[in-house]
């Protein structure tokens, strides 16, 4: 398997060295803002410490990622009163990965409501007030 590499996008966020609209973080996790967002709402958890997916992350790396998902997807649900939360995680390049250091996507779901296409750029001014809003519901 390729190795863990420094310079990833997320590690960047992680070091301060590009913004992002932080929502929460705990010792080992951080959750932010996806700056392409498939619903209102969306966002992405990771782990502080590196590994590139689900198929090198240490169990302990796991368990701490899925309980701020859970943390943050129920957060999610009640900020947007969604009536579901599609969770998705991506691992290498064939299996949809464009990032790669650990995440999972959060997205509130609203009956009926297909998710947007990837890849277009959000509003800016509109993120940060979904991440105010889930932060609220925290
Ligand atoms: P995946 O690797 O799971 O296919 O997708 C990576 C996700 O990261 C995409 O949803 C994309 O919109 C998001 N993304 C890419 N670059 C940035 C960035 O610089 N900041 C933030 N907050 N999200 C990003």
């Amino acid at each position: 398997m390729t190795a863990y590499e420094t310079d990833n996008i997320f590690a960047k966020i992680l070091r301060g060295e590009i913004p992002s609209t932080r929502v929460y973080e705990d010792e080992d996790t951080l959750a932010f803002m996806d700056i392409m967002p498939r619903a209102d709402g969306h966002l992405l958890v990771i782990p502080k410490t590196p590994c590139r997916n689900v198929l090198d992350a240490s169990p302990a790396q796991l368990e701490a990622v899925i309980r701020t998902v859970q943390k943050l997807a129920i957060a999610a649900k009640a900020a947007f009163d969604a009536e579901g939360v599609t969770i998705q995680q991506f691992n290498e390049a064939a299996g949809g990965q464009e990032v790669f250091h650990l995440h999972f996507h959060v997205l509130p779901r609203h009956e009926g409501v297909a998710l947007r296409a990837p890849g277009k750029m959000g509003d800016m001014a509109a993120i940060a007030g979904h991440a105010e809003k889930i932060r609220a519901a925290l």
